[in-house]
Protein backbone atom coordinates (compact mmCIF):
# COMPACT_ATOMS: atom_id res chain seq x y z
CA UNK A 1 0.00 0.00 0.00
CA UNK A 2 1.78 3.26 -0.83
CA UNK A 3 -1.20 5.19 0.76
CA UNK A 4 -3.85 4.94 3.37
CA UNK A 5 -6.60 7.44 3.53
CA UNK A 6 -6.64 6.61 7.62
CA UNK A 7 -3.24 7.17 8.41
CA UNK A 8 -2.69 10.26 10.17
CA UNK A 9 0.80 10.57 8.57
CA UNK A 10 -0.78 10.11 5.37
CA UNK A 11 -3.03 13.08 5.66
CA UNK A 12 0.17 15.54 6.95
CA UNK A 13 1.82 14.05 3.74
CA UNK A 14 -1.24 15.07 1.21
CA UNK A 15 -1.39 18.46 3.24
CA UNK A 16 -4.97 17.29 4.79
CA UNK A 17 -3.23 17.66 8.33
CA UNK A 18 -0.96 20.78 8.99
CA UNK A 19 2.59 20.07 10.11
CA UNK A 20 5.70 22.38 10.59
CA UNK A 21 7.32 21.07 8.03
CA UNK A 22 11.26 21.29 7.97
CA UNK A 23 12.32 19.34 5.02
CA UNK A 24 10.84 17.67 1.93
CA UNK A 25 11.67 15.89 -1.31
CA UNK A 26 9.87 13.49 -3.61
CA UNK A 27 10.66 10.70 -0.87
CA UNK A 28 10.50 11.85 2.31
CA UNK A 29 9.35 14.18 4.70
CA UNK A 30 9.91 15.91 7.74
CA UNK A 31 8.29 17.64 10.36
CA UNK A 32 7.87 19.00 14.18
CA UNK A 33 6.48 15.97 16.52
CA UNK A 34 3.16 18.00 17.71
CA UNK A 35 4.48 16.74 21.45
CA UNK A 36 8.04 16.81 21.95
CA UNK A 37 9.98 15.34 24.14
CA UNK A 38 13.03 17.60 23.73
CA UNK A 39 13.86 21.22 22.87
CA UNK A 40 13.83 19.75 19.05
CA UNK A 41 11.73 17.03 18.05
CA UNK A 42 11.25 16.53 14.64
CA UNK A 43 9.91 13.14 13.06
CA UNK A 44 11.56 12.19 9.51
CA UNK A 45 9.15 9.71 7.59
CA UNK A 46 8.58 8.37 4.22
CA UNK A 47 6.13 10.09 1.72
CA UNK A 48 4.82 6.20 0.95
CA UNK A 49 2.78 4.81 3.57
CA UNK A 50 5.16 1.90 5.12
CA UNK A 51 3.50 1.14 8.37
CA UNK A 52 6.37 -0.11 10.52
CA UNK A 53 9.91 -1.17 10.78
CA UNK A 54 8.16 -4.62 10.00
CA UNK A 55 7.32 -4.01 6.35
CA UNK A 56 11.14 -2.71 6.37
CA UNK A 57 13.58 -5.17 3.51
CA UNK A 58 16.14 -4.78 1.01
CA UNK A 59 13.80 -2.91 -1.00
CA UNK A 60 13.80 -0.01 1.17
CA UNK A 61 17.27 0.73 2.05
CA UNK A 62 17.85 3.67 -0.12
CA UNK A 63 14.75 5.41 1.36
CA UNK A 64 16.08 4.62 5.08
CA UNK A 65 19.31 5.30 3.90
CA UNK A 66 17.49 8.82 2.88
CA UNK A 67 15.97 9.22 6.20
CA UNK A 68 19.18 9.06 8.19
CA UNK A 69 21.40 10.64 6.48
CA UNK A 70 19.33 14.16 6.03
CA UNK A 71 19.19 14.34 9.87
CA UNK A 72 22.20 15.46 10.67
CA UNK A 73 22.26 18.82 8.32
CA UNK A 74 18.28 19.43 9.77
CA UNK A 75 19.66 19.14 13.34
CA UNK A 76 21.91 22.00 11.74
CA UNK A 77 19.73 23.99 10.95
CA UNK A 78 17.52 23.50 13.73
CA UNK A 79 20.40 25.01 15.57
CA UNK A 80 21.21 21.88 17.59
CA UNK A 81 24.75 21.72 18.25
CA UNK A 82 25.49 19.42 21.10
CA UNK A 83 24.49 16.04 19.82
CA UNK A 84 20.62 14.42 19.55
CA UNK A 85 19.20 11.07 19.72
CA UNK A 86 17.73 8.97 17.12
CA UNK A 87 14.47 6.65 17.86
CA UNK A 88 12.17 4.46 15.50
CA UNK A 89 9.84 2.41 17.56
CA UNK A 90 8.29 -0.52 16.10
CA UNK A 91 4.88 -2.29 16.73
CA UNK A 92 3.00 -2.91 20.11
CA UNK A 93 5.97 -3.76 22.33
CA UNK A 94 7.74 -1.20 20.37
CA UNK A 95 5.07 0.82 22.20
CA UNK A 96 4.68 1.94 17.99
CA UNK A 97 1.17 4.80 18.54
CA UNK A 98 1.32 5.88 14.65
CA UNK A 99 1.31 3.00 12.08
CA UNK A 100 3.12 4.82 9.34
CA UNK A 101 7.07 4.62 10.09
CA UNK A 102 8.96 7.34 11.45
CA UNK A 103 12.42 8.66 12.61
CA UNK A 104 12.30 10.55 15.95
CA UNK A 105 15.06 12.61 16.11
CA UNK A 106 15.94 14.58 19.54
CA UNK A 107 17.92 17.24 20.82
CA UNK A 108 18.31 20.81 22.11
CA UNK A 109 19.53 21.19 25.82
CA UNK A 110 18.45 19.41 28.70
CA UNK A 111 16.72 18.47 30.67
CA UNK A 112 13.92 16.80 28.43
CA UNK A 113 10.52 15.90 29.05
CA UNK A 114 11.09 12.09 28.28
CA UNK A 115 14.27 9.91 26.26
P1 LIG B 1 5.43 6.71 18.13
O1 LIG B 1 5.04 6.44 19.55
O2 LIG B 1 4.45 6.10 17.15
O3 LIG B 1 6.86 6.35 17.82
O4 LIG B 1 5.40 8.28 17.95
C1 LIG B 1 4.38 8.97 17.33
C2 LIG B 1 4.72 10.44 17.46
O5 LIG B 1 3.89 11.16 16.57
C3 LIG B 1 4.48 11.00 18.86
O6 LIG B 1 5.71 11.56 19.34
C4 LIG B 1 3.40 12.06 18.65
O7 LIG B 1 3.58 13.20 19.45
C5 LIG B 1 3.52 12.37 17.17
N1 LIG B 1 2.26 12.77 16.54
C6 LIG B 1 1.07 12.11 16.63
N2 LIG B 1 0.15 12.73 15.90
C7 LIG B 1 0.75 13.81 15.33
C8 LIG B 1 0.29 14.85 14.47
O8 LIG B 1 -0.87 14.92 14.06
N3 LIG B 1 1.20 15.79 14.09
C9 LIG B 1 2.50 15.75 14.50
N4 LIG B 1 3.32 16.72 14.07
N5 LIG B 1 2.96 14.77 15.33
C10 LIG B 1 2.11 13.83 15.73
ZN1 LIG C 1 0.57 6.48 6.28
Amino acid sequence: MSHDATCIFCKIVEGKIPAKKVYEDEDILAFHDINPWAPVHILIIPKRHITSMVDVGPAEQALLGKMMAVSPRLMLELGVTNGYRHLINTGADGRQEVMHLHLHVMGGPRPWLKG
